[in-house]
């Protein structure tokens, strides 16, 4: 709620600065962000038309929505609100106070928030360095732990890249910022070119973005499996949604139940579990996920961490993003969440005595069979 009300403020006042009584807007006299936006806005007109659909249809592709990126997307003015308060939607209200709602609008419309996720998802190699949060700060724990978590599931798993998503990183330079705006518009390099230069100049221009390093260009952390154009599977990272942990207290266990959340996708890739197209699919993927994900947490040969510590924060951690309860991808309940971890903990702990790990395949049959009564928590 609040988050809306500070962005409608910002416009109003963005609109009131830059048109005059009964006149027409003569931006660039009243201010350079007006003009920016401006200008962003006509070099979008001018682009080979059908770019928006080919937008929506290339993230679709990619698999950019999530529970993470339905908050970008109401922050930015793209989609839809989140009328329920939640700590994620009072730390993104936090990250935005006091930005101009226009400028943060108009980049939100030409895919600048996605960008990084673009340039990530693409253009990532073996290279690319591997330091994890914004100062590098989750660096050795997520290493470690995806070192850890490589070794626990019994899947093909050397070739996944694990990249961290960066949000200033594609602003580096104009031709890089260009490569992936001309993948998400479906346009050559050149076309993209006036509008990588227009996002550029905004973001120097806005200081709450902070070049890319405002949370909400890296607000995600995705599973990518291989597909058509793409070599390898990738798991992504992103710093924006670790500070954010950070920020609601949960820093030291989120960020790693997060990577583990996330690779429990890739299990589900290279086992062949079928993801349909509707909400109860798609629940059920989620919760295995975050089954998958607190077994290995919890697990003596996993990352051995104490249970009640680990579904505490899980708690957490569920209840401060629950939004969107009935679109597909949404995660499941925070109580059906909970249900589902504390049933992984329960069988991680079955085995302590011995430390066997069970087969993922046999793990997600044991999960099918819960998975009535975990959907019936409240
Ligand atoms: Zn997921």
């Amino acid at each position: 709620m609040r988050r809306r009300v500070l962005l409608k403020a910002a416009v109003v006042a963005a609109a009131a600065a830059t048109v005059p009584l009964g006149g027409r807007a003569v931006a660039s006299a009243a201010s350079p962000t007006a003009a920016a936006v401006a200008a962003l806005r006509a070099d979008l007109a001018r682009l080979p038309a059908g770019w928006q659909s080919r937008l929506a249809a290339r993230l679709k592709a990619m698999g950019w929505t999530s529970p993470w990126s339905r908050y970008v997307s109401a922050a930015t003015g793209q989609a839809g609100t989140c009328s329920q308060p939640t700590g994620i939607g009072d730390y993104i209200d936090s990250t935005l106070k006091g930005a101009d709602g226009e400028v943060v609008n108009a980049i939100g419309m030409a895919g600048g928030f996605v960008l990084p996720f673009v340039d990530v998802i693409e253009f990532a190699t073996d290279a690319t360095p591997r330091t994890f949060g914004v100062n590098g700060e989750y660096t050795t724990t997520l290493t470690h732990a995806f070192r850890d978590v490589k070794r626990f599931w019994d899947i093909a798993s050397d070739d996944i890249l694990f990249v961290p998503m960066h949000g200033a990183d594609v602003f580096g330079d104009e031709r890089r910022t260009a490569r992936s705006l001309a993948l998400l518009y479906g346009v050559s390099e050149s076309e993209a070119l006036p509008i990588a230069r227009d996002l550029r100049t905004l973001l120097a221009l806005e200081p709450r973005l902070d070049g890319g390093r405002n949370p909400l260009f890296s607000f995600n952390a995705v599973a990518v499996p291989t597909y058509p154009g793409s070599d390898r599977p990738k798991l992504i990272m992103g710093d924006g949604i670790m500070q954010a942990m950070t920020w609601l207290g949960l820093g030291d266990i989120a960020p790693r139940s997060i990577m583990a959340h996330e690779f429990g996708h890739h299990v589900q890739f290279e086992d062949g579990i079928e993801f349909g197209g509707d909400v109860a699919s798609g629940r059920r993927a989620e919760l295995m996920a975050d089954a998958l994900g607190t077994y290995f947490l919890v697990h003596a040969r996993g990352q051995a961490l104490n249970t009640k510590r680990t579904l505490d924060t899980a708690r957490s951690f569920y209840e401060v993003g629950d939004c969107y309860t009935e679109e597909f991808g949404h995660h499941g309940t925070p109580a059906q969440r909970m249900a589902a971890s504390r049933w992984a903990a329960d069988v991680a702990n079955e085995a302590r005595p011995q430390g066997a790990i069970q087969p993922s395949r046999s793990f997600v049959a044991r999960f099918d069979a819960a998975l009535p009564g975990i959907l019936a928590a409240t």
